[in-house]
């Protein structure tokens, strides 16, 4: 905490941060690809091939923001910080933020880049299994069929007794082919995948090209967090997530952000010191391009329940947390 209150005292020192992340042997037009430029201003780039301007915010998430990039800095601090992640009513409340939608929006567009990238494939031997998250279902429905909650398929890396990198992922329902696509694209070929004695996986698996490992639980009489203690330890923990930092109200549309973000710390758990994480989660921001934002703007628009937890657009300007050291101003009051 005291070394990245040292690091980021100014928003100038945040966009320099994120220049150096985007551009660490120096500028490259993302336009023409040429290499070099000239500026006139502090944290432009002019390029030398086309002469369009861009700093380090152009076409990344904090694409013509109007929150300071220290409050961007602190909501994302505190998103890799905590194990829970935060949710926006705190983030309001921590950074002083008056609007909940900022706040809201912040955090949202965060989630966008959070997510696995699909060239990374689970590998080795995987528990996989699938359960009921999200949405207004009756507490205490399990199994294959809970009324009002989502799919959601869940793989986790096992070697021995520890456990790996793990992938979680809405599926429109639990049939062999909704698994098998989601086998193809979080499973490397050839890998082993444990599941329960759901008959869904027996074509899934085959389909996708992986060996099938069953437990069955129905017929060996033990709970099931027995034989599959890994996927079964990570849906508790989401599930506690979920319940914790955003008190069971979670939209359908915001669940797989909500599922990602979760992954995204969950995967780097051993990480040596949060900040590494927190470097992780700057360098995914500058490294992807607007369009996964405006994603978020559209499924919003279409479900027409946005109002309520958060439009998309920023109207307000919320105040830099800037560190400007004023002398004991108690002293003054
Ligand atoms: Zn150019």
């Amino acid at each position: 905490m005291a070394q990245f209150r040292s690091w980021f005292p100014t928003d100038a020192d945040c966009a320099d941060y994120l220049d150096w992340l985007r551009w660490p042997d120096g500028f490259v037009c993302p336009c023409c690809s040429s290499i070099g430029d000239w500026s006139d201003l502090v944290g432009i780039h002019r390029c030398t091939g086309c002469g369009r301007r861009f700093s380090a915010t152009s076409g990344t998430i904090f694409h013509r923001t109007r929150t300071p990039l220290t409050v961007w800095f602190e909501a994302a601090w505190l998103m890799t910080v905590s194990k829970q992640g935060i949710s926006a009513l705190n983030l309001q409340r921590t950074t002083g933020l008056g609007s909940y939608q900022s706040a809201w929006t912040m955090l949202q567009k965060f989630r966008t880049v959070m997510s696995p990238s699909h060239h990374v494939l689970l590998t080795g031997r995987i528990e996989m299994d699938e359960s009921y998250l999200g949405g207004k279902g009756k507490p205490g429905v399990t199994g294959r069929g809970a009324a009002g909650k989502f799919v959601v398929a869940g793989a986790i890396e096992r070697s021995g007794r520890s456990f790996g990198r793990a992938r979680l992922q809405i599926l429109p329902d639990a049939t062999s082919a909704s698994l098998e696509r989601f086998i193809r694209q979080r499973i490397q070929p050839g890998s082993i995948v444990v599941t329960d004695g759901w008959c869904g996986y027996l074509k899934a698996t085959k389909g996708a090209g992986v060996q099938h490992e069953i437990h069955n639980v129905s017929d060996s009489g033990m709970p099931a967090h027995i034989p599959l203690p890994g996927v079964h330890r990570l849906f508790s923990l989401v599930r506690r997530v979920l319940d914790g930092t955003y008190q069971g109200s979670v939209q359908p549309e915001q669940l797989q952000g909500y599922l990602d973000e979760f992954t995204f710390r969950f995967n780097r758990r051993h990480a040596q010191s949060r900040g590494l994480v927190f470097f992780r989660l700057l360098e995914a921001s500058v490294g992807a391009g607007p369009s996964s934002y405006q994603n978020v703007a559209r499924v919003h628009r279409r479900t027409g329940t946005v109002t309520s937890t958060g439009p998309v657009a920023e109207y307000y300007a919320p105040r830099s947390l800037e560190n400007l050291s004023i002398a004991r101003p108690w002293r003054s009051a």
